[in-house]
């Protein structure tokens, strides 16, 4: 089968290789090459997520939410000016945040983080990218036990959900990472987990071996996807040009939305902006990935530096990148690394495709069945781009998913 795959990020990518290793005639269209440092894939904090199975929006965000935003140090933004036409998507955000639902999206997440070790591998396996994976421990700062203890709701769900760690005490944190400040005196240490060592050049990486092995790629924005009478897919680009093939895959990131909603569909997405600081010249290092929940970032040893990432910045799609969250990440990057320097930095933002559910939208869109549907993987995106792609691959090759693809429906906002 001929297959167009609208977008080149991590989703895009993973889509188009399976597909190309079921044998069938792939072309990936992006306006952008794969790896180019417009796309949310670019920059990310390069955490093969397993665990992940806990969404943003909990029960209890509605009250806090309003402190947060009105503190600086806890890297929650949002552009007044946007509020107006983001309401009616965080009210239902928020809403999602209720525990039973929390439950429920954990489940769905679950389902597509379990093996993302595996699939990531399996992608990467015999390509220039498997270069970028690494193993080592995930390691959670927190300033007590108690703090750490102050959510047993998200705990509990990613225990149920077969998440195990080692609790660390300063003693043991001191001992992985001298140079973490003496106020981190609790740690949980998840053994094992996956990175990736360079998020952009991972996706590449991946490319160049899809180009390699037969695959196209084209550069070009594209205007719409539709399905025609005969039941082909056909994508429409700003020059004018159509292209047509059996099948098509939406894999645009955060800007799939306006391409659905001309297909009929409701999947309303946001953009959580997302920034890093990324240190060149830096005086330490830490050995693997840290997150430290209490500064909103990560900090990643990265193939191009120590990378400082995070923050969640709600700005609109179109809207301006906020200068403010790179003064303070920088601040927080002292409340880690008290001794820190380096010489210097490159600051980057990217948007993080985020649905109401905080599940994202997989599978064949029901008003045009031609056309498949893989967006909205928010906070897990590098994470679970490989599961998603292997999974479509299954729908368009015709074999049965090895999971449930019900709860990613996009008629399930309709
Ligand atoms: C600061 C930060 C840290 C993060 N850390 C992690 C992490 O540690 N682990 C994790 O799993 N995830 C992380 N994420 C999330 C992850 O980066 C995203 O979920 C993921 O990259 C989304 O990939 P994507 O391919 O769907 O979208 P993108 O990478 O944005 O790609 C979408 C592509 O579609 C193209 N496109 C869009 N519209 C059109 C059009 N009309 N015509 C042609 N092309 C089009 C764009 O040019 C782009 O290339 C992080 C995100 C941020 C911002």
């Amino acid at each position: 089968m001929k297959v167009i795959v609208v977008g080149g990020g991590i989703t895009g990518v993973s889509v188009a290789e399976w597909l190309r290793r079921d044998g069938h005639e792939v072309t990936i269209v992006d306006r952008v090459g794969p790896g180019d440092v417009t796309q949310a894939s670019y920059g990310n904090c390069g955490i093969v997520g397993r665990s992940s199975v806990v969404p943003l929006s909990t029960p209890g965000l509605f009250w806090q939410a309003p402190g947060m935003l009105l503190d600086p140090d806890t890297l929650l933004f949002l552009r007044w000016r946007h509020l107006p036409r983001l309401t009616p998507w965080l009210a239902r955000f928020l809403w999602n945040g209720r525990r039973d639902k929390v439950m429920q999206i954990a489940k769905g997440l679950a389902s597509l983080v379990r093996d993302s070790d595996e699939q990531h591998f399996a992608l990467a396996a015999g390509t220039p990218a498997e270069g970028f994976l690494q193993r080592g421990p995930y390691v959670t700062l927190f300033r007590s036990r108690e703090d750490f203890a102050r959510n047993p709701f998200a705990n509990e769900l990613r225990k149920k959900h077969g998440a195990v760690w080692d609790d660390w005490d300063r003693t043991a944190i001191a001992a992985y990472d001298p140079a973490v400040s003496p106020a981190y005196r609790f740690a949980t240490a998840m053994p094992d987990y996956v990175f990736v060592r360079s998020p952009s050049q991972y996706v590449a990486a991946l490319a160049d071996h899809f180009r390699q092995s037969g695959g196209n790629i084209l550069c070009h924005e594209v205007v719409h996807i539709k399905q025609s009478k005969q039941g082909k897919a056909t994508v429409a680009l700003a020059n004018g040009q159509r292209l047509e093939a059996d099948r098509a895959v939406l894999a645009a990131g955060v800007w799939s939305g306006r391409l659905a909603a001309r297909l009929g569909h409701k999947a309303t997405l946001e953009s959580e902006r997302g920034y890093h600081l990324m240190l060149k010249g830096a005086s330490h290092a830490p050995p693997a990935v840290l997150n430290i929940p209490d500064t909103g970032l990560g900090v990643c040893p990265m193939a191009e530096g120590l990378c400082f990432g995070g923050a969640v910045d709600f700005s609109g799609i179109d809207g301006a990148p906020n200068e403010r969250v790179y003064d303070a990440i920088r601040r927080q990057i002292h409340r880690v690394y008290p001794d820190l320097t380096w010489e210097d930095e490159t600051k980057w933002t990217g948007q993080r495709p985020s649905t109401i559910d905080s599940l994202p939208v997989l599978g064949p869109s029901p008003k045009a069945p031609s056309i498949y549907l893989a967006f909205g993987s928010q906070h897990i995106g590098l994470t679970i781009g490989p599961r998603i792609g292997k999974t479509i691959a299954d729908l368009i090759s015709g074999r049965q998913t090895d999971m449930d693809v019900t709860p990613f429906r996009v008629d399930r906002f309709e």
